[in-house]
């Protein structure tokens, strides 16, 4: 059992641009647990930060600040080689994340042989197709020979998935993992996810922009605003009464099963929210999604206070100036809280 903490996380990339030189804070004092068992979910536009947080903690990227640490069941910190047996990704791409010159078996042979899962040829193949078994791909004996370009998207995130768990996964960071097939079989791959999470105890990361997915899959949601968590909470509780208008408007331009169409679209005429990436935030600390807030007020301007919940809803919580004044009573929660 590998519990995944990450406190504080920060990520700061430069930009240049001829002679300028700037510094851009993808990811900022972002904090969660990952338990066995359990699923998190991280929700957010493209660009709002969630990608790099993966990336960090999968150590594709170091952070500017804060710390990432793996803890096994008796407390013990799990470092180096162990935690990339314990850490594992999907990414979004199946495609780009297997190599086309080698075969499936290939593909799960070396996490296996890397990580001593597994000695012996014999042995090798037998635990391959075992992984392949697990994901629901056979005859795994044919599946095993097979290359990528012989697969269709779903078959190779499936091979992603079993090359997630060859080396022994504890934690399983997934960045978007169906948003590239098509609709008609993302739930079935989420559906493996969890019941691999189910059999294995995993402690689960979702990354995904999609709300629907996320409050069916996991149990805790974070959402995600360039770069900070603005909101946090049992999943049900985001989905049902989000707090923060910016997760509100993410939940009106969530597709309207009925139509299809998103209900925001319905309404204004257009698409989804614009791209958290659009326009960097002035560097002044204030809320960063007061350009685009229907209840922005003059004090928005200044730094969010941290996070602040309603009463008797402690886990349920906002960064967000109006539950701030809320939480001091001076002014009555935006309708529609709740
Ligand atoms: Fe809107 Fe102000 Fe809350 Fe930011 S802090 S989300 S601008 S009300
Ligand atoms: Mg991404």
């Amino acid at each position: 059992m590998t519990t995944l903490e990450v406190r504080d996380l920060v990520k700061d990339f430069s930009l240049r641009s001829g002679l300028r030189h700037a510094r851009f804070r993808a990811v900022d004092r972002v904090s969660f647990t990952l338990v066995p068992g359990r699923t998190v979910a991280l929700v957010g536009e493209s660009g709002s930060g969630k990608s790099t947080v993966a990336r960090v903690i999968a150590r594709l990227e170091k952070p500017t600040a804060g710390t990432v640490t793996a803890v096994d069941a008796d407390g013990g910190r799990i470092g180096g080689r162990a935690y990339r047996h314990h850490v594992q990704m999907v990414f979004q791409d199946p495609f780009a994340s297997l190599n086309p010159f080698h075969t499936v078996e290939h593909h799960l042979v070396r996490p296996l042989k890397l990580h001593g899962r597994a000695h012996g040829r014999e042995d090798l193949r037998r635990r391959a197709e075992q992984l392949l078994e697990r994901v629901n791909l056979t005859p795994a004996a044919s599946v095993a020979g097979r290359r990528p370009h012989e697969l269709s998207g779903g078959q190779r995130q499936r091979v992603a998935i079993a090359r997630a768990l060859a080396p022994g996964a504890r934690v399983v960071i997934a960045d978007e993992p169906v948003s590239m097939l098509d609709v008609s079989i993302r739930l079935g791959v989420l559906n493996l996810l969890a019941r691999l999470q189910r059999e294995d105890r995993l402690a689960v990361l979702y990354i995904t922009h999609d709300l629907a997915t996320a409050r069916h899959f996991s149990d805790e949601i974070l959402v995600m605003y360039r770069g900070r968590v603005v909101e946090r909470g049992a999943a049900d509780d985001v989905i049902l009464t989000p707090r923060h208008p910016y997760t509100r408007l993410l939940a009106a331009a969530a597709p309207d099963p009925e139509s299809g169409r998103g209900r925001a679209e319905l309404l204004a005429g257009n698409g989804a929210p614009e791209p958290a990436t659009a326009t960097p935030p002035p560097a002044d600390s204030g809320c960063a999604f007061r350009d685009r807030c229907p209840h922005a007020m003059e004090i928005c301007s200044r730094p969010v206070p941290e996070h602040t919940a309603g009463a008797g809803e402690r886990s349920h919580t906002a960064l967000c100036w109006l539950y701030a004044d809320e939480a001091r009573g001076a002014r009555p929660a935006p309708a529609g809280t709740g």
